[in-house]
């Protein structure tokens, strides 16, 4: 139980802030051989306010995986948080928030773009739940999260 609260507590704190949508930097970890690997919070929707449906977050992380590896150099990885409010995105190095929100920005206007049949790894043998995604909602929210990063 103590080393159960003891790597809790090394869990980044996730801003509650319901300012959303927003790019922001969460922290950097240093690995024993000196790499450094920066974390940023893409919030989409307002916590404990609005969340995604899953669907729609399944067919973000399937598109914005593809997308932020294309734009970010140093990209480990994007990841859905569980409350469904947004994604986690690791890279390697300390690349600029600016830098960053221009990937995202890209990625979503890409999403929009995107035709059902060139969404990455969504058939049956290469996605684990493959009858569960929503393009549709993807390219709404990615209009709503555009509009929103851009009028403030
Ligand atoms: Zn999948």
């Amino acid at each position: 139980m103590a080393i159960m609260e003891e790597t809790l507590t090394k869990e980044p704190v996730v801003p509650q802030t319901p300012h959303a949508p927003r790019i922001a930097m969460l922290g950097i970890s240093k690995g024993p051989g000196g790499d450094i690997v920066s974390r940023f919070l893409f919030r989409m929707v307002r916590p404990n306010r609005e969340c995604l449906p899953p669907a729609v977050m399944h067919t973000f992380e399937h598109l914005l995986t593809a997308y932020m590896r294309d734009a970010v150099d140093g990209f480990i990885d994007i990841s859905p948080m569980g409350c469904r409010t947004g994604f986690i995105l690791t890279v390697w190095g300390e690349p600029a928030e600016s830098d960053i929100k221009k990937a995202l920005v890209n990625s979503l206007k890409r999403t929009i773009s995107t035709e059902w049949g060139k969404i990455p790894g969504v058939s049956e043998f290469e996605c684990s739940n493959y009858r569960d995604h929503s393009l549709y909602g993807a390219k709404k929210y990615s209009l709503q999260i555009l509009e929103g990063l851009f009028n403030k």
